[in-house]
C-alpha cells in the first residue's frame, strides 16, 4: 500500500469510529470486504490447531476486536501479534443527564480516562456510542448510534469576566464541563419544556433502525466527540491532527498490516477497550478475552503453552515526542522526533513491556523494512505511563515488546503525530507478520 492511500484510509478509519464500538465496526466491515469470517464466543467453533488455515475475527461487548489467520500449527510456530486499543478520553454522559440552567439544556458528564480537559473548551461536538433499547416484542436490544453533526458545545467563560484566566484557570470537572445542547423552548407563562434525553434518543433510534419499533430507551454509553475531521498538516504536510489517534492510529495500522501480509505465517491482532482506564474489565486487555480465544484455538495446556512460547506480541500505542516548547520534559538522548520513524519504549521498572530480546527483534525488523528507529525512556526523575503491553505479558506469558509512533498532545481532543511515522510503522509490522 502506497504512502497516499494508507493516510486517506487512516483519515477515513478514525473519522469513522468516534467512540471504541464505532472502531470495532469499522475494522469488522473492513475485515468482512476482506474475507474474514465472524466467529461467535457463544457458539461452538469448529477450527482447531488440526485445521490450520482460515481468517476469522472475535468480537467482545462491541468494543474490542480479535482478527487472527492461521496458515500454520499453532503449537510448533506460535502467533505473531499485534495489539493496540480502541478506547480514547472523553466525556461520557451520565445516566441522568439533564441539567436546565437559565433556560439551556445541558448534559452532566462524566470523564473518561486521563483527559486533557482544556482542549475540549469552544469545540463543536457531536455525541455517539450504543444504546439499549425494549422492542415491542419485550426483547432488549442495542444499537450503535452516531448524531455527525455538532449537538453540543462547551464555551469557555470569556477573559473579561476572570483576568487571571490566562495565568491560573483551573477547570472543575463537575461544574464547567457540561456542553450545552439547546435553549429549551417556552411552554407557557409558568416555565420551560421538560427534558428527556431518552426520549431523544429513542426518535434517534427509530429512525435509524429497520423495524422502528424501539418502545424505551434502558440505558446507553455515550461520549461527545469533536466533529472536525482529522487532517493532514503543516507547511509541507508532515503532520496529522486528529482526535483519537492515540490509539486509532495503531489499531488502524495493525489491521493494513495483517491485511497486506503475505499469509504465510499465524497472524493475529488484538485491539481492546478500556486501556485508558487501566484495561481491568471483561473486554479489556487484562480480561479474559485474548486468553479464551487462544484456548479455543489450541485445545489442551501443553499445545497453548508451547504456542505461547514460540509468539512473539508487538504491543503498539503512541509515544511521546519531545516538544520544542517544553523540551526539558524529556530525557535529552530518548526524545523521539515527528517523522523520525516508530519508537522502542523502555521501562525498567516494567511499565512498558520491552526487553533487550524483544527490543533487538523490532530495531531488526526496523532494519528489514529500511525504516528509522528511536527510543523512549522517561526522565528519570519523572512517573512513567504504561499501556496493554506489560498487562497482556503478564496475563498469558507472551513474549511482548512495547513501541509506537511518536506525538505531541496525548489524550488532548486534537493530538498530533507526524504522517510519515504512521506510514512506517504500516512497513515495520508488515515485516513482522511476513
Ligand atoms: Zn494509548
Amino acid at each position: 500500500m502506497q504512502d497516499v492511500e494508507f493516510i486517506n484510509g487512516l483519515i477515513d478509519f478514525i473519522k469513522n469510529s468516534p467512540t471504541p464500538f464505532h472502531a470495532v465496526e469499522t475494522m469488522a466491515k473492513i475485515l468482512d470486504r476482506h474475507g474474514f469470517v465472524e466467529l461467535d464466543e457463544a457458539e461452538q467453533w469448529s477450527i482447531s490447531d488440526r485445521q490450520p488455515e482460515g481468517r476469522y475475527y472475535v468480537i467482545r461487548n462491541d468494543s474490542s476486536i480479535i482478527a487472527f489467520q492461521l496458515n500454520q500449527s499453532l503449537p510448533e510456530n506460535g502467533m505473531r501479534m499485534v495489539g493496540a486499543h480502541t478506547d480514547s478520553p472523553c466525556l461520557q454522559v451520565k445516566p441522568n443527564p439533564e441539567i436546565v440552567n437559565n433556560n439551556y439544556l445541558q448534559l452532566g458528564v462524566e470523564v473518561y480516562g486521563g483527559a486533557l480537559l482544556n482542549p475540549w473548551f469552544d469545540r463543536d461536538l457531536s455525541l455517539a456510542g450504543r444504546v439499549s433499547y425494549l422492542d415491542d416484542s419485550g426483547a432488549i436490544d442495542s444499537q450503535l448510534i452516531n448524531m455527525e453533526k455538532a449537538v453540543a458545545i462547551i464555551p469557555s467563560l470569556a477573559i473579561h469576566l476572570d483576568r487571571e484566566a490566562n495565568e491560573s484557570r483551573c477547570i472543575n470537572k463537575q461544574t464547567d464541563l457540561p456542553p450545552v445542547l439547546m435553549k429549551m423552548p417556552k411552554t407557557d407563562a409558568e416555565g420551560t419544556a421538560k427534558a428527556d434525553f431518552k426520549e431523544i434518543l429513542l426518535k434517534i433510534i427509530n429512525a435509524d433502525i429497520e423495524t422502528g419499533d424501539a418502545v424505551r430507551v434502558l440505558d446507553y454509553e455515550l461520549s461527545f466527540y469533536d466533529v472536525q475531521p482529522p487532517a493532514v498538516i503543516g507547511l509541507h504536510d508532515d503532520f496529522i491532527a486528529s482526535a483519537r489517534l492515540d490509539n486509532l492510529l495503531s489499531c488502524y495500522t495493525g489491521l493494513m498490516a495483517m491485511l497486506d501480509d503475505d499469509r504465510r505465517q499465524n497472524t493475529l491482532l488484538i485491539c481492546t477497550d478500556h486501556e485508558e482506564v487501566g484495561s481491568m474489565s471483561a473486554a479489556g486487555a487484562q480480561g479474559t478475552f485474548l486468553k479464551s480465544v487462544l484456548e479455543r484455538l489450541c485445545q489442551g495446556d501443553e499445545n497453548i503453552s508451547r504456542m505461547i512460547a514460540n509468539s512473539v506480541m508487538i504491543s503498539a500505542d503512541n509515544a511521546h515526542g519531545i516538544h520544542p516548547n517544553y523540551a526539558d520534559k524529556h530525557d535529552k538522548n530518548h526524545g523521539p522526533i515527528l517523522n523520525d520513524g516508530p519508537v522502542l519504549k523502555v521501562n525498567t521498572n516494567q511499565r512498558y513491556a520491552s526487553n533487550s530480546q524483544t527490543g533487538a527483534l523490532f530495531k531488526h525488523l526496523c532494519e528489514l523494512a529500511d525504516v528509522p528507529v528511536q527510543s523512549f525512556v522517561v526522565r528519570t526523575d519523572m512517573a512513567c505511563g504504561s499501556t496493554i503491553g506489560p498487562i497482556t505479558a503478564g496475563e498469558i506469558g507472551v513474549k511482548t515488546v512495547d513501541v509506537g509512533v511518536p506525538t505531541f498532545a496525548m489524550h488532548s481532543i486534537r493530538e498530533l503525530a507526524g504522517r510519515w511515522d504512521a506510514y512506517y510503522l504500516y512497513r515495520v509490522l508488515k515485516q513482522f507478520f511476513n
